[in-house]
C-alpha cells in the first residue's frame, strides 16, 4: 500500500533523507530504529506530506504523494501518533475524537459519538470520555491519541516514538494497545526504541542512519545478527 523510491530531502543544505527505498505491504508493521538526526521524523512526516521532498516519490494507495494532490484527503488515510500528545486541551476526550470525523468526513454526529465509545472501550478509557486532557496521565492521553487517530479509519498508522515522553511505567499500556492495533491487521510504521516491543510485534525492522536505510530484516536478523558494525555500535547503545 506505500512504496518509497529514492526519496530525497534537505532542510537548505543539510541533507537529511539521501534516497529511502521502502516498500510496505498491508498488514504489515515495521519498526524504524537508528541513532538521533538521522532523519526517522522527517521520513515519517514526508510520508503524511507534513514535509516536502526534493527527489524520488512516494506511492500511496496507488497515487503520488506530492503537492498536486490533495492532501487532506490523504491524510484522513494515515494516521499519525507523535511523541507529544497533541490532543487539544480545552476539548474533552469525547470532543477530541469526533471533531475531524464530524469536521472533515461530515459523518452524522450520533453516529461519531458511538464509535468514539467504541474505541475508548478498545484502549480501555471509556470511563474517561467526559475528561479533559489535563486531568489524564501521559499514558492515558497517548491511548486517546491513537483512538482519536483510529476515528479517521486510517489505512496506515504512523507513530513518532509514541512512548518516549512517558514515564517507564505508563510506556507498558500504551504499547499493548499498539500490539493489539498490529494483531488486529492494521498497517503500522513505527519508530521506537522499544526493543522487546519491535523483537515481538515488527515484521521487519529498519535500521536508519545518516539519512539512508543502513540495514533491513527481520527482528531475528537485526537483533541477532547484524551485519554492519553501525548497527552492531547502534544496538550495543540501546539493548
Ligand atoms: P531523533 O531520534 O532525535 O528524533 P530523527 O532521526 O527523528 O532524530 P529528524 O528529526 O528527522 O531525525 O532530523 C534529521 C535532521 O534534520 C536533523 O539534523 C535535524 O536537525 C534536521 N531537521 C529536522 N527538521 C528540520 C527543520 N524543520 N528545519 C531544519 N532542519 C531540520
Ligand atoms: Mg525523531
Amino acid at each position: 500500500i506505500l512504496e518509497v523510491r529514492d526519496l530525497h530531502k534537505s532542510f537548505g543544505d543539510l541533507k537529511v533523507l539521501k534516497g529511502i527505498n521502502l516498500t510496505v505491504e498491508k498488514g504489515e508493521t515495521i519498526v524504524i530504529i537508528g541513532p538521533s538526526g538521522g532523519g526517522k521524523s522527517t521520513f515519517l512526516r514526508c510520508i503524511n506530506h507534513l514535509e516536502d521532498y526534493q527527489k524520488g516519490e512516494i506511492i500511496f494507495l496507488g497515487k503520488k504523494v506530492d503537492k498536486s494532490e490533495n492532501i487532506n484527503e490523504l491524510r484522513t488515510k494515515i494516521g499519525m501518533v507523535f511523541q507529544h500528545f497533541n490532543l487539544f486541551p480545552h476539548m474533552s476526550v469525547l470532543d477530541n475524537l469526533i471533531l475531524a470525523p464530524t469536521k472533515v468526513l461530515k459523518m452524522d454526529k450520533e453516529k461519531a459519538i458511538k464509535k468514539a465509545k467504541k474505541l475508548l472501550e478498545r484502549v480501555g478509557l471509556l470511563e474517561k470520555i467526559n475528561y479533559y486532557p489535563d486531568n489524564l496521565s501521559g499514558g492515558q492521553k497517548q491511548r486517546v491519541a491513537i483512538a482519536r487517530a483510529l476515528m479517521m479509519d486510517p489505512v496506515l498508522m504512523l507513530f513518532d516514538e509514541p512512548t518516549s515522553a512517558l514515564d517507564p511505567e505508563l510506556v507498558g499500556e500504551v504499547l499493548e494497545v499498539m500490539k493489539d492495533l498490529a494483531k488486529s491487521g492494521m498497517t503500522m510504521i513505527v519508530v521506537t526504541h522499544e526493543i522487546g516491543f519491535a523483537r515481538e510485534v515488527a515484521d521487519r525492522i529498519i535500521f536508519m542512519d545518516q539519512g539512508v536505510i543502513a540495514e533491513d530484516g527481520t527482528p531475528e536478523e537485526i537483533f541477532k545478527n547484524p551485519k554492519k558494525q553501525r548497527t552492531k555500535e547502534f544496538l550495543r547503545h540501546i539493548l
